[in-house]
């Protein structure tokens, strides 16, 4: 019987595992955690966003992290095969705002359960708490792995070890390892989807505090490199919140993205400078004989005003009657250009994904097989491929895993048959 060895049961090694078992081939995962999925079991705020119902090219719009190379995995195994795949295993789903599919339990850890189950209804032999330290090619060619119980034979093994982020989960780069001893080039590894840290302290004081509707943008040498409109936050160490997550990831690929950059807050998208102007000057005439940080309290949050006043020079104490016409231009500037310094980003560990990984041009994108080492795949977060939210990085990590246990499975049934 042909043997396929998956090293790894997270997104990428369960969808392979699975995939090659319903095959025929006869499968051994090997997992370093005593449970599988710990990762997933976190995802999407405990909910796991486990894809998105969007079409596949807008899912390689939203793949800055060589969202090409998925073209054949997408084809191959799609948002609508994976959907079902696990609503006809039982798995009931149910799709949200922005195409986002959940659990129809809305429950990461039922998903995460519910596959270990089909794991082992098809048959496959679940090494859990079983590390593996080393992978190599024997001379025969078949493939070979040393675990923390003894050493395991395949005609194939499948890479599947995920990234660098969230090491609690077991993700802690080992795959990385293994690959540039067989010969792999491994990309720079860097924090995607992540917080940035700034300079400036005033974040620290408004920890909590989230802006709807705004745009933020990042800029180097007063060149604006990449720009998103939504919802942010401040914390205790700078920004987060889905609009600098997506900054971060263009932090992560673009050449000219270093650190340190600026980030541009717009309050007020929406408006033109000089309609932003006209509503300033309302505001101050129905407040006129406010205080001017009085007088903008329907224009901002409450805790924010000071930090705009101060950043466009005016003292807050001052009556709004008595604000110049380049003092309010000098204030509607500010409020479309709030600025703070980024100096980089919280640590790897806390990303949500790592950008980097095994070179993309090394693995053949039809069946994720090594271009260098015969019956070595790779999927999952491992490679280098990273998205953005919404539920694209589990499926580039289930549809990677899908093709290359497909791909372990049959090329070892026609080798056999030879
Ligand atoms: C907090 C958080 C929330 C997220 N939410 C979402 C979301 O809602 N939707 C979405 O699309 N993406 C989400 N992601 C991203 C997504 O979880 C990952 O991209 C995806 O899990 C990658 O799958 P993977 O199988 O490649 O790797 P992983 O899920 O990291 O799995 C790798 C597995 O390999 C095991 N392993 C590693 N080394 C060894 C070894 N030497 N021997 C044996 N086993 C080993 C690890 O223990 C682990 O179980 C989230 C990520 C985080 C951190």
């Amino acid at each position: 019987m042909n043997e396929v060895i998956v090293i790894g049961a997270g997104a990428a090694g369960i969808l392979a595992a699975l995939t090659a078992a319903s095959q025929g081939a006869a499968v051994r995962l090997f997992e370093k955690n005593d449970i599988v999925g710990k990762k997933m079991g976190i995802t999407g705020k405990g909910r796991c966003n486990l894809t998105n119902t969007c079409s596949m090219t807008e899912f390689i719009a939203h793949t800055p992290g060589h969202g090409k190379f998925l073209y054949s995995a997408y084809e191959q195994f799609t948002n609508r095969d994976l959907l079902d795949q696990l609503n006809s295993w039982g798995l009931a789903t149910k799709e949200e705002r922005g195409g986002r599919v959940f659990p129809q339990s809305d429950s990461a850890v039922e998903v995460r359960k519910f596959l270990y189950y089909k794991l082992r209804d098809l048959g496959v032999r679940i090494h859990l708490q079983d590390s593996v330290r080393a992978v190599y090619v024997r001379e025969d060619g078949r493939m070979a792995v040393c675990t923390a119980s003894g050493t395991y034979e395949g005609d194939a093994c499948i890479i599947t070890t995920g990234g660098m982020s969230y090491p609690v989960t077991g993700s802690t780069g080992d795959g990385y390892g293994f690959a540039s001893s067989l010969g792999h080039t491994v990309t720079e590894l860097k924090p995607s989807l992540i917080p940035f840290v700034t300079a400036e302290i005033w974040p620290h004081t408004l920890s909590g505090m989230s802006l709807r509707n705004v745009e933020g943008s990042l800029w180097k040498q007063g060149k604006k490199q990449a720009a998103y409109f939504g919802e942010m936050l401040f914390t205790h160490f700078g920004v987060s919140g889905p609009i600098i997550l997506m900054l971060s990831s263009d932090a992560a690929h673009k050449k000219k993205c270093v650190f340190p950059m600026q980030l541009r807050i717009n309050l007020k998208p929406a408006l033109s400078a000089a309609t932003l102007d006209q509503r300033i000057q309302r505001d101050f005439q129905k407040y006129i004989r406010k205080e001017t940080e009085n007088a903008m309290k329907d224009l901002l949050p409450q805790r924010l005003i000071p930090v705009v006043l101060e950043q466009a020079g005016i003292d807050g104490h001052v009556p709004a009657n008595q604000i110049t016409k380049l003092q309010r231009q000098d204030l509607a500037g500010t409020m479309q250009a709030l600025c703070l310094t980024v100096t980089g980003t919280r640590p790897l560990e806390e990303a949500i994904v790592t950008a980097g990984g095994v070179h993309v041009k090394e693995i053949d994108p039809k069946t994720m097989e090594s271009k260098r080492v015969p019956n070595l795949y790779f999927a999952g977060e491992v490679i280098d491929i990273d998205a953005f939210t919404g539920g694209y990085n589990l499926q580039a990590a289930f549809s990677t895993g899908y093709v290359a246990g497909k791909a372990a499975a049959v090329k070892e049934r026609e080798s056999c048959e030879k």
